[in-house]
């Protein structure tokens, strides 16, 4: 079952398109969160972040910032949240990678953040840092 944006992608269900190269494609979100709440799709279809190409996250690369300032250009915004969700914990609803770029316009508007930051523990960070450079590349 091709996945919602994937049919969005093929023109088979109705979107506001703002932005499309081989690899990428933008439009509006249904539900904004702000006025100019974007999504930004790759092609490929996977449904999280790391199980990407190295082809699409380049292009994903390219097109945020140039999806980015037009959204700016365009709204008059001049602050803004990228949001990137995987796995329905991490409250991801539709399972294909899309980027939000989410404008803020004032202070509690927009994408609300609770940020619960901790204290890191110095040695066990250390642990932990050796163990991801181990595992880096797989
Ligand atoms: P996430 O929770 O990160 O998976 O976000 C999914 C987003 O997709 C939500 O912000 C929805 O409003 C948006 N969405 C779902 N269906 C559509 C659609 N047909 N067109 C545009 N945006 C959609």
């Amino acid at each position: 079952m091709p996945s919602i944006f994937t049919r969005i992608i093929r023109g088979e269900i109705p979107s506001h398109r703002v932005y499309e190269d081989p690899a990428v494609v933008a439009f509006l979100d249904i539900a904004p969160l702000s006025r100019g709440h974007v999504l930004v799709v790759p092609v490929e279809e996977r449904e999280q972040l790391h199980e990407l190409s190295a082809e699409s996250a380049a292009a994903l690369g390219r097109a945020l910032p140039i999806v980015a300032r037009a959204v700016l250009a365009a709204t008059g915004a001049n602050a803004y949240n990228i949001l990137q969700n995987n796995g329905a914990l991490a409250h991801q609803a539709v399972p294909h990678v899309h980027f939000h770029i989410i404008p803020k316009y004032e202070a509690g508007l927009g994408l609300g953040i609770e940020w619960s930051a901790t204290a890191i523990d110095a040695p066990a960070a250390a642990e932990l840092a050796a163990r991801i450079r181990e595992r880096i590349g797989e």
